[in-house]
C-alpha cells in the first residue's frame, strides 16, 4: 500500500510553437523532483531529441500534453500523465485560489502542524532533566493502565500466588519501603507474584500494580537485589515512560506514512529504518533513565545500592541469548552494570544523607533473603 505515484506535476512555463513542437518543462513547483525531471521532452513520447515535423503532422497530433516526471529516490519508471485541453492551469496566472491544495502544500501544512504540536508537548523529566516529547496526559496513562491490569489478571489467572504466600509478602515488604520515594499521583499499589520460573521479568503498570515472575526472584537473591528490580520498574512509571512511548509511536507512525508516500518505498522498510534509528534508541534511553532513577530511589529507601551492580552481574551470567545493543530495546547487561557502577558514589551519598547506616544498626530494617524452594533456583555471584 501507499505505493502509487503522486499524480501531480506543476508546470510553470509551457511553450509550444507551431514551428517547433518542443515542450519545455523548465520549472516544476515541487521540492520533491530531481533535476532529471527538468528536461526538454517531445510531445509524442519520452525521446529527448527535438523533432521538427510539418504543420500537417502537427495538426494530426492528439490535443493532449504528455510530460514525464520522476519521483525522488524512486525506481519507478517514468510516468506519463495526460491533461485534457482546457483543464490545465498555470500557478502564476492568479488562478490558484479556489483550487484543491497540492500535495506539497498539504505536506508542508502537516509537517508544520506536527512541528508546532511537537514543540507544544515537549517537557522535562524532573528526575534527570531530560527533554522529551509526551502528549499523553497522566489521566490517560492511568486509564490505559487500568485496562492493562484487567487483561494481565485474565491471562495470568491460575498462576498468581496468594497474598499470604511468603514470596508475595517478601515483594510487598520491599515495595512498601520504596513507595515513599515513588511519587505517583493516583497510584493504588498492589503486588502480584506470577508463578513462572522460566520468566525472568517484573513490571509495574501505571496505577501502581506490580507484577513479579518467580523466575527473577532467584537472580535477585535478597531484598536488596529485589529492590534494584522493583525500583527500576517503578521509575518507569514515575517518569511516565509509557506515555512517552505511545507519543513516540504516534509521531513515528505519522513520519513513516509520510516517508512511505513521498519516497515510494515499502512501509515495512521505512518502519525498520525508523525503529533502528529512533524507536530502539529511545527505548534504551528510557531504560538507562529508569536504571539511574531506580538506583537513587533504592538508596533513599535504605537498600544497599551496590546490590544493583551485583544484580546486573548475575543477569549477565544468566543471559542465554546475546542481542547486539543497537538491535535491542534495552542496553546490554554489561553496559547497564557499568553505568550503575559510575553512579554508585552519588547513590551512596544519598544513602548516607538519609542516615541509613544508623537506621539499619538501630532498627530491624535489614534485607532478608528471598524465601527459596518455591520453584526457582538461587544464583550467586
Ligand atoms: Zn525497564
Amino acid at each position: 500500500m501507499f505505493r502509487q505515484p503522486i499524480p501531480r506535476a506543476f508546470l510553470r512555463n509551457f511553450r509550444a510553437s507551431s514551428s517547433s513542437p518542443q515542450l519545455l518543462v523548465p520549472r516544476i513547483a515541487s521540492p520533491f523532483l530531481r533535476p532529471s525531471a527538468f528536461q526538454t521532452i517531445s510531445p509524442v513520447g519520452f525521446s529527448s531529441q527535438i523533432h521538427t515535423p510539418s504543420r500537417a503532422a502537427l495538426s494530426s497530433l492528439p490535443r493532449t500534453i504528455t510530460f514525464s516526471l520522476r519521483r525522488p529516490f524512486s525506481s519507478s519508471p517514468l510516468r506519463a500523465f495526460r491533461t485534457p485541453p482546457g483543464r490545465y492551469r498555470r500557478f502564476d496566472q492568479g488562478q490558484w485560489s479556489g483550487q484543491q491544495p497540492s500535495i506539497p502544500h498539504i505536506v508542508v501544512l502537516l509537517v508544520g502542524g506536527a512541528g508546532v504540536f511537537y514543540i507544544y508537548n515537549l517537557e522535562t523529566v524532573e528526575a534527570t532533566g531530560r527533554r522529551r516529547f509526551n502528549c499523553i496526559p497522566h489521566s490517560k496513562e492511568l486509564q490505559l493502565g487500568d485496562s492493562q491490569y484487567k487483561e494481565i489478571l485474565r491471562s495470568a489467572s491460575g498462576h498468581i500466588l496468594p497474598e499470604s504466600h511468603p514470596l508475595t509478602q517478601s515483594v510487598n515488604r520491599v515495595l512498601q519501603r520504596l513507595i515513599p520515594e515513588a511519587p505517583i499521583e493516583g497510584a493504588n499499589w498492589r503486588v502480584h507474584v506470577i508463578n513462572d520460573p522460566s520468566t525472568t521479568n517484573a513490571f509495574v503498570i501505571p496505577g501502581g500494580k506490580v507484577f513479579v515472575f518467580t523466575g527473577i526472584l532467584g537472580i535477585c537473591g535478597d531484598e536488596d537485589g529485589l529492590a534494584a528490580v522493583l525500583s527500576h520498574e517503578i521509575a518507569h512509571v514515575v517518569a511516565h515512560h509509557q506515555g512517552e512511548r505511545i507519543s513516540h509511536n504516534l509521531l513515528t507512525t505519522g513520519a513513516i506514512l509520510l516517508a512511505t508516500i513521498l519516497f515510494d518505498v515499502s512501509q515495512a522498510f521505512t518502519r525498520v529504518l525508523f525503529d533502528v534509528g529512533f524507536g530502539l534508541p529511545n527505548s534504551r534511553v528510557q531504560e538507562a533513565e529508569a536504571d539511574e532513577m531506580g538506583l537513587m530511589m533504592m538508596a533513599k529507601a535504605c537498600f544497599d545500592p551496590n546490590a544493583a551492580v551485583k544484580f546486573w552481574a548475575r543477569m549477565q551470567k544468566a543471559e542465554k541469548v546475546k542481542i547486539p545493543q543497537f538491535m535491542s530495546t534495552h542496553p546490554t547487561h554489561y553496559n547497564r552494570m557499568e553505568a550503575i557502577r559510575e553512579r554508585l558514589s552519588k547513590a551512596e551519598a544519598l544513602y548516607e544523607e538519609k542516615g541509613c547506616h544508623f537506621i539499619k544498626n538501630n532498627t530491624l530494617l535489614y534485607s532478608e533473603p528471598i524465601p527459596k524452594d518455591f520453584g526457582y533456583s538461587f544464583q550467586s555471584t
